[in-house]
């Protein structure tokens, strides 16, 4: 019998930006198993996560999707739960059910795959990584995929970070520093491997499962990394989670172009919607500056990163492919952004909270 640790994470209730909380059990692990339905439920005390009130407290932690734990070694588990009422029902804080139900009802169909660019801010202490303790570094432009101890900070967590993901089995597609000091990205999904799925439920678990892993490694250098979209007001690159997506229509030669057009043409008449989802203080990212396009519009181009959708220079020349959506913030919970984009896109809507037998 080998007894597994099995780390529990899962998406609290804090408001207005949920956070990660895990809790680890141990667990006899008689055979080889990834499967969720392999480990059991657990319960916690979700009058400590702003999930319940004191006196009727437990709630339901569902595993659903198992990956290697690539900290505490062979063996061992990160166990995606998604949060439930005891009655077995979706607890309001978690998203996750929608989105499965979106791909369910209807999604599937359009094939969707996804791709997160992460940004995200390092901290140590009040003070970006790499900044000085008064005032501020040289101003942005020597930052962004720069190389040498005098223009990036923090690459040694970034390159851990990475190599755990890889390890764990997400799928991490690349990582570059940012424009601002301190400031780095990762991107997780579609990557041209043929056995692996970029569906919207699988890259977005994947993403909250790549973000725990860098607040965890992030304890080992004192180093805490930030979502915030706008971490430094003032003349500095916000932090965004630039989301692409593709549907089977756009990825073929045959029908690609008009079915991006057609999806920047569904994505325009409910830009507001879109932006309700997209991440917390978003306003004061989309600001029309910093590579961003201006909240209160919608601007669709090939190229062009000042947009709020950005056709790719290659998918355009290919006439085939897939769009980005540069408007959400880094701080955006992806089931949120993948839901609203399959409903926008693929045109598929469902009541809230239906139920999975409808
Ligand atoms: P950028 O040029 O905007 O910085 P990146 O190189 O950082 O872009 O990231 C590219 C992203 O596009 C990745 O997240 C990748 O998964 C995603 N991607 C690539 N091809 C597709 C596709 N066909 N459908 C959806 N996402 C895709
Ligand atoms: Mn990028
Ligand atoms: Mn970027
Ligand atoms: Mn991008």
């Amino acid at each position: 019998m080998f007894l597994s640790q099995v780390t529990y994470i899962w998406i609290d209730g804090t408001s207005p930006t949920q956070t990660l909380r895990s809790k680890v059990k141990v667990i006899p692990l008689t055979q080889e198993s990834y499967n969720p339905i392999d480990f059991p439920q657990w319960s916690f005390d979700g009058s400590s996560t702003y999930q319940a009130t004191g006196h009727d407290s437990d709630l339901i932690l569902q595993p659903v999707r198992i990956v290697d734990d690539p900290i505490l070694g062979e063996g061992n588990y990160l166990a995606l739960c998604e949060v439930l009422n005891p009655d077995g029902s979706p607890h309001i804080s978690n998203k996750r059910t929608r989105l499965v139900q979106l791909m369910e009802h209807g999604g599937n169909v359009y094939q969707p795959w996804l791709g997160f660019e992460q940004e995200y801010t390092l901290f140590r202490g009040q003070q970006p990584l790499g900044w000085p303790d008064r005032g501020y570094p040289a101003p942005q432009g020597p930052f962004y995929c720069g190389v040498g101890a005098d223009e990036v900070f923090g690459r040694h967590l970034v390159e851990e970070h990475a190599q755990a993901c890889i390890d764990a089995g997400l799928m991490l597609y690349g990582t570059n520093a940012e424009v601002m000091p301190g400031q780095w990205e990762f991107q997780i999904g579609y990557r041209g491997i043929d056995s692996e799925s970029a569906d919207p439920v699988t890259v977005s678990d994947h993403l909250w499962l790549a973000r725990w892993l860098l607040y965890r490694i992030g304890e080992e250098y004192d180093i805490t990394a930030k979502l915030h979209p706008k971490p430094v007001k003032g003349d500095w690159n916000g932090a965004g989670k630039h989301t692409n997506f593709s549907t089977k229509a756009m990825r073929d030669p045959k029908t690609g172009m008009e079915a991006i057009n057609q999806a920047i043409d569904a994505l325009e008449k409910v830009h507001d919607k879109h932006i309700a989802v997209y991440g917390h203080d978003l306003e004061l990212r989309l600001t029309g500056k910093h590579e961003t396009a201006h909240m209160s519009e919608f601007i669709a181009g090939v190229g062009n990163r000042g947009a709020s959708v950005r056709i790719p220079r290659p998918v355009a020349t290919k006439g085939y492919g897939y769009i980005e959506d540069r408007r959400p913030g880094a701080n955006a919970n992806p089931y949120e952004v993948a839901a609203v984009l399959v409903e926008t896109i693929c045109g598929i809507h469902i009541k809230e909270n239906v139920s999975v037998t409808d």
